[in-house]
């Protein structure tokens, strides 16, 4: 039988607080539990050794600690890494470790499976199935820090939300996962590190420039054209381009912070000058620089990266405009770990 017992990172340090006090105890030990579960990361109250034994027995009774499992990690030939990762009710989803000379990236997951509709991309053939919790974005994260200086001898140093699913329908408890990655209470990382990626939820766009938030925003832009871009993501209907672009002009005057476009150039779909200057028409009503990302293949042959002419083409119409842009090779491909490859294959 599943236990029915509460996720005790479901509660705040508040919470904790009242709890103990709630059986006679001293409300610090609230944050000495805390500690242990987030900075700590403890995945048992057994690990909790600073704590009495009738403490830890006590918590068993009425908690559990619904940590995530790697199931499975798969390394690449160029260094990355692929974790499976379990989930408490069995579910499984991807988060990937990104090694470069300077940096580790970890790309983690916001939901099982993804609601939005995205033609090429491999997660959008799983239905999403649910939301992650912010623990469970969290315990990614750390799955991917150990991993880091496990195997290069160093911290992560970046975090991208370029996983399975779509941030901004996920978006509180996203939220509630950066805070405790950037808080000195959790990993202490600068939220200047933290990359959220959206197919573009204008709606929530908005909302991430009035509550400040202090990450970074890319959009899988794609094209910028509004009958292109709904053909090859087609909640491009609902969330047109024209709302997108105004919820990006709002971010940008409330956060000050440039946005990066993602964007990936396909053969007979976008290849063309004409696509190129709609995206520096686009990139023009808001500070912002593109990254023309390479297409991985996902399997039915629909879609197929453009020629080498046809990127340059972009690159040239791009800078000859004054915006930046990076050609971004894939990393991780031998072992689906890629952009969009992330389907659990396993
Ligand atoms: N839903 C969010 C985050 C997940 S997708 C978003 O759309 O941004 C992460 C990135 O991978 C996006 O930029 C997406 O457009 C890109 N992507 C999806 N499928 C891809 C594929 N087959 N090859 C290369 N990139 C892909």
């Amino acid at each position: 039988m599943k236990s029915v017992k509460k996720d005790i990172r479901a509660l705040t340090k508040e919470q904790l607080r009242d709890f103990f006090v709630s059986q006679g105890d001293k409300s610090f030990r609230g944050n000495q539990v805390y500690e242990w579960l987030w900075q700590k990361s403890a995945h048992s109250f057994e690990a909790m050794t600073s704590l009495s034994k009738e403490t830890r027995k006590m918590l068993e009774d009425n908690f559990v600690i619904n940590h995530i499992k790697v199931d499975l990690m798969q390394r690449s030939s160029d260094g990355t890494i692929k974790n499976a990762v379990r989930l408490h009710d069995d579910l499984v989803v991807e988060s990937v470790l990104i090694p470069t000379k300077s940096r580790t990236t970890a790309c983690v997951s916001s939901q099982v499976g993804c609601s939005l509709d995205c033609k090429f991309c491999a997660t959008s053939r799983l239905k999403r199935m649910r939301n992650l919790n912010p623990d469970e974005i969290y315990d990614q994260v750390v799955a991917i820090d150990n991993e880091s200086r496990l195997y290069f001898g160093r911290r992560l140093s970046n975090i991208v939300f370029m996983g399975m699913g779509e941030p901004l329908m996920n978006y509180n408890n996203v939220l509630k996962a950066i805070d405790k990655i950037t808080s000195e209470e959790g990993l202490g990382m600068s939220p200047k590190r933290i990359t959220v990626s959206t197919s573009g939820v204008p709606k929530m766009i908005r909302k991430m420039a009035d509550d400040e938030v202090k990450f970074k925003l890319a959009v899988s832009l794609h094209s910028a054209i509004e009958d292109v871009r709904t053909s090859i993501m087609p909640f491009n209907a609902k969330f047109t381009l024209t709302d997108l672009r105004a919820s990006l002009v709002y971010w940008y005057e409330k956060t000050k912070s440039r946005i990066t476009y993602e964007y990936i150039v396909w053969k007979g779909i976008n290849d063309t000058q004409e696509a190129a200057n709609a995206l520096v028409e686009f990139c023009r009503f808001a500070p912002s620089k593109v990254n023309l990302i390479e297409y991985n293949p996902i399997d039915d042959g629909e879609f197929k990266q453009a020629q080498d002419t046809a990127i340059q083409t972009y690159v040239n119409t791009l800078e000859r405009n004054g915006i930046t842009v990076t050609v971004r090779r894939s990393r991780g491909k031998d072992i689906d770990a890629a952009c969009g490859q992330l389907a659990n294959k396993q």
